[in-house]
């Protein structure tokens, strides 16, 4: 017989208002899959749950399946990422991460690690402790992304040939999924994006879960940067919204208030 009430510890993804005062909630379970819930009258002063359902917050729901849509009776909260929310700049990465997990993630699908991996790059940006260093746990991020939900680029062999790479000029393309040899090269044209060997060294490392680079030239961090988003966004399929977000934040005084404009666009 099919188990109607069951509990999943979850990472609140998105809440997007539904009717008069319902919340359709995006989570990632701790499962690893992507979970789309109502919450009746959550939006309702009265509610004992819509304090708990705000994006960015670790809770254990306790739900009811029913036809359509899983229905939430409980929240209870596990994880506030209150130092998070407090820094404007950190929360827009955050958003940034939470953006992509909901786009790499499936519903009915399982991934451990993605849930892993999620709890980890956010409790990492919540203690950066400068911007650059923001910069590099959600790149690191992106990457070990791409790892665990099977885009892994091919970093160390020539992804078409197998063949070694030459040190002194490495090319990425997209969409055959990752570092091309010279020979394999001329069978696409135009689309290989030239990368540093500095740049190669580091998605090397990142690959092997070094540490991060506290401090990196800045022309490494751009390209990587590039190339991660091209990535994903890529696999994705889509653009990722909040990036344009997130380097609108980075261009300017962070101490400023939010506008209402700004609000408007996250
Ligand atoms: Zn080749």
């Amino acid at each position: 017989m099919l188990k109607r009430h069951h509990k999943t510890e979850a990472l609140i993804l998105k809440a997007s208002p539904y009717g008069e005062g319902h919340t359709i909630v995006t989570a990632l379970t701790s499962g690893g899959a992507q979970l789309k819930a109502m919450a009746y009258g959550s939006r309702k002063l009265t509610s004992r749950i819509g304090g708990h359902l705000s994006p960015l917050t670790r809770v254990e729901l306790a739900l009811y399946k029913s036809r359509d849509m899983d229905i939430i009776k409980q929240a209870q909260n596990l994880e506030s990422f209150l130092e998070l929310k407090n820094s404007l700049s950190r929360m827009t990465k955050a958003f940034f991460v939470m953006e992509l997990i909901e786009g790499f993630s499936n519903t009915g699908v399982g991934n451990r690690p993605l849930f892993d991996l999620s709890l980890m790059s956010l409790r990492g940006l919540q203690s950066s402790s400068n911007r650059d260093i923001e910069d590099l746990t959600v790149s690191c991020f992106q990457l070990n992304l791409l790892k665990v939900t099977g885009f892994m680029p091919e970093l160390y062999t020539c992804v078409e040939c197998r063949s070694s790479l030459n040190s002194n000029n490495y090319n990425f393309i997209i969409d055959i999924g990752g570092l091309c040899c010279t020979k394999c090269l001329s069978g696409h044209p135009g689309r290989a994006i030239n990368i540093s060997s500095k740049s190669v060294e580091i998605l090397r490392q990142f690959d092997k879960g070094g540490t991060l680079f506290s401090e990196l030239p800045l022309g490494s961090t751009v390209e990587l940067r590039r190339l991660l988003d091209s990535s994903t966004g890529f696999w994705l399929d889509r653009e990722i919204r909040s990036r344009r977000f997130m380097e609108h934040m980075n261009s300017r005084d962070i101490r400023e208030p939010m506008s209402a404009i700004d609000m408007e666009s996250v």
